[in-house]
């Protein structure tokens, strides 16, 4: 077994990225300009924001963020996104995730200017990546993508099976792992909630992609002799040991799969590093207008 270490390529791609980023600074006078916008006070939503800020001030990027109480109306939240969207210093722009249940998440992603939306969620960058366009790819899909880049993994042709299809991880990483390029050009099979036969499913992939947000979802008897296994799963539980007060698991029983495995992401210090990256690459790009003039 062998480590997709996230903590090691997110350093290096990291170094790479504040390098073109002082390039940035360099040529036009000003860093990338990273805004997340945040409501409410949930416990993981404040600590995933405050990465991203720390994130993009280590590689010279400017960050901001705004905060409302989760009273604000979806009209007051819809407005600052358009005078954001409207802002010339600002490349990109992301709200976290969940919102209060009085907003409409839909609605906030479509009012996001397309070429600020860095997160890759706005249906002009989804239609784009499905066509194979420069678009902005969702955060952590992209993530995923450059550690497989990194470690070289063989893609082409491998039966990649994908778990969970969330809008974020699941559907877009089933679709970038069967494009026409690579990483890519795998045999793809989306699995979600209401899939019959799941584990034999999972026993015949060659590339398990795990993104369900279940504990332990992922034994081994469900893994293939050899298979390369990414952990997207992100499950906090309390913890008297830890200074934070948390643990964090995945969706994978690292301990009892890992024998099995050729190569697997370990939680943390796997997927959710990469996930930072993805979106300092994203926001780079768009300072840098690589996809939209
Ligand atoms: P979600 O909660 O929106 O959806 C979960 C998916 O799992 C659904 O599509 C559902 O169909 C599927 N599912 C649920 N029960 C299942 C079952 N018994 N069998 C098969 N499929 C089942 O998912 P999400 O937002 O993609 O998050 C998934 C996990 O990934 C969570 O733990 C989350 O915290 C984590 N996450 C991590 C990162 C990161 O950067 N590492 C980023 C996003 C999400």
């Amino acid at each position: 077994m062998q480590l997709l270490d996230g903590k090691y390529v997110s350093e290096k791609l990291k170094q790479e990225i504040a390098n073109e980023a002082a390039e940035v600074l360099a040529n036009s006078g000003r860093k990338p300009h990273l805004v997340a916008i945040l409501v409410g006070n949930d416990g993981g939503s404040e600590t995933y924001v405050a990465s991203k800020m720390k994130n993009c001030e280590k590689v010279g990027f400017r960050s901001s963020l705004v905060r409302y109480d989760e009273t604000v109306s979806e009209e007051e939240l819809l407005a600052k996104v358009e005078e954001i969207n409207q802002d010339p210093e600002v490349d990109g722009l992301i709200v976290q995730l969940p919102l209060p249940k009085h907003i409409d998440p839909e609605k906030v992603t479509e009012k996001i200017d397309h070429r600020k939306d860095v997160d890759g969620f706005h249906p002009i960058n989804l239609g784009r990546m499905m066509r194979n366009l420069p678009c902005f790819i969702p955060a952590t899909p992209y993530g995923i993508l450059l550690m497989l880049e990194e470690y070289k993994i063989d893609t082409a042709g491998k039966h990649c099976v994908v778990i969970g299809r969330s809008n974020i991880v699941g559907s877009p990483m089933s679709i970038l792992m069967a494009r026409n390029s690579n990483p890519g050009n795998c045999t793809v099979t989306l699995t979600h909630s209401r899939t019959k036969n799941l584990e034999e499913i999972v026993r015949s992939a060659d590339i398990v992609v795990a993104a369900i947000g279940k504990k332990n979802f992922v034994t081994a008897d469900m893994v293939k002799e050899g298979a390369v296994v990414i952990d997207v799963g992100i499950n906090r539980e309390i913890s008297t040991t830890t200074k934070s007060g948390f643990k964090l698991f995945g969706d994978v029983d690292f301990e009892n799969v890992a024998p099995k495995a050729s190569w697997i992401t370990p939680v943390p210090g796997g997927v959710g590093l990469m996930t930072i990256i993805g979106l300092l690459r994203n926001t780079l790009a768009s300072a840098k207008k690589e996809i939209y003039k």
